[in-house]
């Protein structure tokens, strides 16, 4: 059995501090999380790029319906992403867009109304919690649940098991929850892949690869 912090520094020390997320501010954050459900992220920029600079909690309330699914059409899945996106900005101005305000609250009430947004599933509120917030929400994906299966770790099967795993096993810390989950996507799609390239790959030392 390894524990986190070993394949942590394992990762880190392979491919240095990677920088996400890549967005301009808080709210570009929160509209990637949602634009990314289902879809990769080259589709979620070529959907932000469409705003052309003009992205506001003000402009995605006002824009109609019919416009906003047609800027944002590339992250597929538009009809249902339009009412997603409506409903997390309405949530987002009802905390009068006051990032300092959100910060303060207590991080398992904040995460619990956000659950309560339509469109905001586990994945989306922790990544909203972590990269527009700076709040220690470890985020967990089909990349994490990939590689942990192949690891010599029992994380669990279910997102919340495998969540509360990490975040007992790893001190709270917003920026190691914020580079780990970098570093997993990161190296699943360099190495532990669907089929893995596990040639070079610099966890092959302790990994069982398990589940290939
Ligand atoms: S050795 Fe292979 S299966 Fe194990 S983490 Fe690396 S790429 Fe994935």
């Amino acid at each position: 059995m390894q524990s986190l912090e070993i394949i942590y520094k394992i990762l880190y020390s392979h491919y240095g501090d990677l920088n996400w997320w890549p967005a301009d501010t808080p709210f570009e954050v929160i509209v990637g999380a949602v634009l990314t459900q289902n879809t990769n992220w080259n589709n979620v920029e070529k959907a932000i790029e469409r705003f052309e600079g003009d992205l506001s909690p003000e402009r995605i309330m006002s824009l109609p319906a019919e416009e906003l699914e047609n800027i944002i059409r590339p992250a597929g899945f538009y009809r249902q992403k339009t009412k997603y996106l409506k409903a997390v900005t309405e949530w987002f101005i009802g905390c009068s867009c006051d990032i300092d305000a959100i910060k303060s609250r207590p991080l398992p009430e904040l995460r619990s109304e956000l659950l309560r947004v339509k469109g905001v599933g586990n994945e989306t509120a922790d990544s909203i919690l972590l990269y527009a917030f700076d709040l220690p929400s470890f985020v967990v994906d089909a990349y994490t649940m990939r590689l942990f299966k192949r690891l010599p770790i029992d994380a669990g099967k279910t997102y919340m098991e495998v969540k509360n795993f990490c975040e007992a096993q790893l001190p709270q810390d917003m920026e190691l929850y914020n580079h780990f989950h970098a570093l997993i996507v990161h190296h699943c799609k360099e190495h532990c892949k669907k089929k893995p390239e596990c040639a070079g790959c610099p966890l092959e030392v302790i990994c069982e690869k398990i589940s290939l």
